[in-house]
């Protein structure tokens, strides 16, 4: 170990070096050309990755472009899968440096990409190197797959499973550390009703353009005078909630709703704006659908008045986010629903519960369900990765549930395994996204601990 640690040192310039290119080219989607189906710097992104890791002496491949591997071992033996992506996010307002041009300062690296999720990438393909330069022998193949579609639709892993052989099992570093071996279903529904004929007219509610965002603000216009502009602002303050209302040029009156952003999978921390502003239409008299959903969402995110408020030990609780709406008189209302459910709960029962709960007049349709996803915690993958991460750092090793949903479920036993740290401050998808160098080496080092233990003699 202490040979295999004092190779990764060496590395590391080498392997700063290769991530800051990785991170210079900007791999947001792009339109689909030949040859490239999610853009051309999607594409650049995966043949630098591919021939960088050629140049150490790997066996690669390039899957049609839309994802490669990077394998070692005894090739074709039990593979064990390592899932990152190439992929990122758009860069976004509020960087104070370029998103993409890895500025590094003291210990960080700044950019698009260094923590979601090319410095996993990175580190897992020295970890690999460090293997091959330290002469290991391997008892199975083991196999760097660089996805290219993870933010978007997953179509790389769709791709990659028809066409390759998708190992069986193994561990996506795109989320956090200790092990999350469970992985909460996910039911995403779609809810449509009439315009309301009575009670407050609501003009138009237009907020949110992805299910699985909680908005951070929403905004509504609708009828009334200087006499309902202030009932707005008595009222939220009685109420103790975020809503300003003003008189707009023609007239009407625009109610704003302030809240916290956030993922729809980690609803603790925000607050839904769209929940809120519901709660005040409620308030101000609002009646048919929008009434309805104040009743049994509003600021809630656990189900608890659609009926579907549970939880399990494995799993924890259950949440549910209010995505998008739409609503005006010629179109009635629109919503979508973000339901993340424990492993134990039966989407098909969550589903019969809510419609009741919902009532007549209230359309629901299911636009995505992927069931949960969950690996034995005694099994061989799971202790191995909680040893190496334990052995390596010396903290506390246990396995954790999410809301959310990595590459582990492309695997039939397949984890997330790091690669944040339990203190990192939550920074993928956000401005100013960075990673601590001296904590990619330590991800070097478990992923070669960890490797060693489920892969080699
Ligand atoms: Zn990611």
């Amino acid at each position: 170990m202490q040979e295999l640690n004092s190779i990764i040192d060496q590395l590391k310039d080498e392997m700063v070096d290769t991530l800051t290119k990785w991170i210079q080219i900007p791999s947001v989607k792009g339109d689909a050309e030949d040859g490239a189906p999610f853009g051309k710097e999607v594409k650049r992104s995966l043949d630098v990755a591919l021939s960088d890791a050629k140049a150490m002496g790997f066996d690669v491949r390039n899957i049609d472009n839309y994802a490669g591997d990077v394998r070692m071992g005894v090739i074709g033996e039990d593979p064990l899968a390592i899932l990152a992506h190439l992929d990122v996010v758009p860069a976004g307002d509020g960087w104070k440096v370029d998103p993409f041009g890895a500025v590094i300062d003291g210990d960080h690296m700044y950019g698009r990409g260094t923590t979601d999720d090319k410095g996993p990438a990175v580190a897992a393909l020295y970890a690999m190197y460090a293997l091959k330069k330290a002469g290991v022998k391997f008892k199975r193949e083991v196999r760097l797959i660089l996805g290219c579609d993870e933010e978007s639709g997953w179509e790389d892993m769709a791709y990659y499973t028809e066409h390759c052989d998708m190992p069986k099992t193994g561990f996506s570093p795109d989320a956090n550390y200790p092990v999350i071996n469970t992985e909460k279903g996910m039911l995403h529904l779609d809810v449509h009703a009439d315009y309301a004929q009575d009670g407050l007219v609501v003009k138009a509610f237009n907020v949110g353009e992805r299910c699985n965002v909680i908005p951070g603000i929403a905004t509504a216009i609708v009828a009334g005078d200087a006499a309902l502009c202030e009932k707005v602002n008595r009222l939220a303050s009685d109420m103790h909630i975020q809503v300003g209302a003003v008189i707009g040029e023609d007239g009407d009156i625009l109610l704003t709703s302030n809240g916290i952003p956030g993922h729809a999978a980690y609803p603790e921390s925000a607050k839904n704006a769209i929940g809120q502003l519901l709660i005040m239409l409620r308030a101000l008299g609002v009646s048919g659908a929008l009434k309805t959903l104040a009743d049994c969402v509003g600021m809630e995110y656990d189900g608890l008045g659609l009926g579907i408020r549970c939880s399990d030990e494995t799993s924890g609780k259950l949440t549910c986010n209010i995505g998008i709406i739409r609503y005006d008189a010629s179109n009635g209302l629109y919503a979508t629903l973000d339901i993340r459910y424990p492993i134990l709960a039966n989407h098909v029962a969550l589903k019969d519960t809510l419609v009741a709960a919902l009532g007549d007049g209230i359309k629901v349709t299911v636009d995505t369900q992927k069931d949960p996803h969950h690996v034995a915690p005694n099994s061989k993958l799971v202790t191995s990765l909680l040893e190496a991460y334990h052995e390596e750092t010396g903290r506390p090793s246990e396995c954790l549930a999410t809301g959310g949903g990595t590459y582990a479920r492309c695997l039939e036993e397949g984890v997330a395994f790091g690669s944040a740290f339990p203190e990192d401050e939550e920074l993928a998808h956000q401005a100013g996204e960075y990673l601590s160098i001296d904590g990619l080496m330590v991800n070097v080092r478990i992923f070669a601990r960890a490797i060693i233990k489920l892969a080699c003699e």
